[in-house]
């Protein structure tokens, strides 16, 4: 079953490795279906270690290593906003910034991460997320950014939000033909994974289970919303 309705998509993620993650499956999967999609990586990354490194040297690293796993994926394009790692607020600013990049490309659909998942979560994944779904509707409305409409960057609706790593699916995509092209995307973040053996054994584990809901050998899962124009 090819998935017609995402075709051009946008990826907004807090940190290098989350894209890959959370959907590295679904989008090697999307992008070998003709899709378009391009990742927005919001933040350098630079607290992501417990070595001894400098937080400089880290993003550097970090930059590169996304950029050869959003090749491996296919991703047409990588987009670096180089928030500091840690420290995004869900500001009338930083919404503003992304429904600019809504605008822009024009994308069918958005993967961004849960901002209500319960108990636990990043606090930058938390930020993004609520900043995301609060800049689609800015991005819809053209009065809410009247110089983006009349320098001609006008109001685009979004029909699909897709949530990531959230604890109460209702959508799943069967990344049985590309789970190998995940790990191997995943695995291309070498300062975070340290045994891509371990990572992939882990990781095959969870992906059957979250299958085993759906029907499919091997899934990632997502929360989906549909929106209706007007
Ligand atoms: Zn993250």
């Amino acid at each position: 079953m090819s998935q017609e309705e995402f075709r051009n998509i946008l990826v907004v993620v807090a940190h290098p490795d989350d894209a890959e993650l959370s959907a590295g499956g679904s989008i090697a999967r999307w992008t070998r279906e003709g899709a378009t999609v391009r990742t927005v990586v919001c933040t350098n990354g630079d607290k992501g270690t417990k070595e001894d490194i400098s937080p400089f040297d880290l993003a550097r690293i970090r930059e590169a290593e996304q950029l050869e796993a959003s090749r491996i994926l296919g991703v047409k394009e990588t987009i670096f906003l180089r928030h500091r790692d840690g420290e995004l607020e869900d500001t009338r600013a930083f919404r503003n910034q992304i429904a600019f990049l809504i605008r822009h490309f024009r994308p069918d659909t958005i993967l961004t991460h849960d901002p209500w998942r319960t108990y636990y979560q990043h606090p930058d994944h938390q930020a993004i997320g609520h900043a995301t779904f609060k800049a689609v509707v800015y991005a819809r409305d053209h009065h809410f950014l009247p110089e983006l409409t009349y320098a001609g960057i006008g109001a685009h609706h979004t029909k699909n939000l897709l949530y990531l790593n959230t604890r109460e699916p209702n959508f799943f995509v069967d990344i049985t033909e590309t789970f190998d092209v995940k790990v191997r995307a995943v695995c291309a973040h070498k300062c975070q994974i340290k045994n891509p053996e371990a990572f992939e054994k882990r990781t095959r584990q969870r992906l059957e289970d979250a299958g085993r809901a759906a029907g499919f050998p091997v899934a990632e899962s997502f929360v989906i919303t549909r929106m209706r124009e007007g």
